[in-house]
């Protein structure tokens, strides 16, 4: 059975994507719990092919057993939290994809990279295509995450070609789902904990900008099915269908029933204007598509949010 390391295997993606794969691979699910959470691998614990190593990948890691494959995941992905320490957030991009590749390289492992349509900034070309080089603030608020995932895709080519590492690089579009946290600040979180308790849905600036969004279960699936193929990327997975950030809102209200009020809120700085991946790649390379209708998955993350 070969082993797969997943660094940020507590957070919303990880959590899943060790789920998918413990019954088929050994998992080593490393994680410093910064926005991940003990509970969400709780009933992995007991799993005779997980463990559970609390670390930070900004510090070399060192395992004695062989690692086959390795998903790093470990960063946070909202803007609340990447923002918190941005310091913090540039190192676990930079140092922490230095120690993941040299540990595949030491372990002839291949090596997957969960990047962001952020590499893209606020874009010029609509919708975004691999091949479009991006619109990134270098010195705003938002560059600690964007490039530092820039940098991180940079190291994964540079090992690629100096060291012959085996390399796939995704870029992840906004996805949503159960195991989110409340507390995330995400757009999806925030709504629907919102609509929940019937308190106002906050719309940041006129709500007119747009996102693309993806159900969860779609995008573990195409993640796993980049590591076992033969590409290096950079490919681009999400759902295509684009919706203005007002038009989420009037949805989660429809669907959960609420009787919350839309309120306008100051637009943070650089927040994108337009995001819609092209997905033409993953669909032709990796015979992937999503399956899942943004309305059901919202459906199933407001029942989730419902009980929790
Ligand atoms: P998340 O915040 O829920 O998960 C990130 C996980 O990484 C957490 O468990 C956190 O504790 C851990 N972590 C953070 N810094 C770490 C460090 N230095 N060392 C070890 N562990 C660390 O976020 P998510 O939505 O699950 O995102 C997972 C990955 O996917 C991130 O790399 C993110 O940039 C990328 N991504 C996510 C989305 C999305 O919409 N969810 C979109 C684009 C890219
Ligand atoms: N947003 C909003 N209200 C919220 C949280 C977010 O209007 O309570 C907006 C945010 O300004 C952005 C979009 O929703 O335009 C998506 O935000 P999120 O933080 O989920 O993701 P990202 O901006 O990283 O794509």
């Amino acid at each position: 059975m070969k082993t797969a390391l997943i660094t940020g295997g507590a957070g919303f993606l990880g959590s899943h994507l060790c789920e998918l794969l413990v019954d088929k691979r050994r998992v080593i699910c490393v994680d410093n719990f910064f926005t991940g959470r003990k509970e969400n691998v709780d009933l992995l614990l007991k799993h005779p092919n997980f463990k559970l190593i609390e670390h930070d990948i900004i510090d070399p890691l060192w395992i004695d057993e062989p690692v086959h494959e390795v998903y790093n995941l470990a960063c946070p992905a909202s803007p609340v939290h990447y923002q918190f320490n941005a310091i913090r957030t540039i190192k676990a991009n930079v140092l922490g994809i230095i120690n993941m590749l040299g540990l595949a390289k030491k372990h002839g492992a291949r090596i997957l990279q969960a990047s962001t349509s952020e590499t893209y900034g606020d874009p010029l070309e609509h919708p975004q295509t691999e091949s479009y080089r991006g619109n990134v603030n270098p010195i705003g608020i938002r560059a600690c995450y964007d490039e530092g995932k820039r940098c991180a895709e940079t190291l994964m080519f540079d090992y690629h070609r100096a060291h012959q590492v085996d390399i796939c690089v995704v870029r992840i579009f906004n996805t949503y789902g159960p195991r989110m946290s409340a507390q995330d600040g995400r757009v999806v979180s925030n709504f629907i904990t919102q609509a929940v308790k019937g308190e106002d849905i906050t719309l940041y600036g006129d709500g007119e900008q747009t996102r693309s969004f993806c159900y969860v279960s779609d995008l573990i699936d195409v993640i796993v099915k980049a590591m076992d193929a033969k590409l290096t990327g950079p490919v681009n997975i999400g759902n295509p269908v684009e919706y203005t950030i007002r038009q989420l809102a009037e949805m989660v209200i429809r669907l959960s029933g609420s009787n919350s009020k839309l309120v306008f809120q100051d637009l943070p700085e650089d927040d994108p204007t337009r995001r819609k991946p092209d997905i033409t790649q993953a669909r032709e390379v990796l015979g992937w598509e999503p399956v899942v209708p943004v309305e059901e998955g919202i459906r199933k993350t407001i029942d989730y949010f419902k009980f929790i």
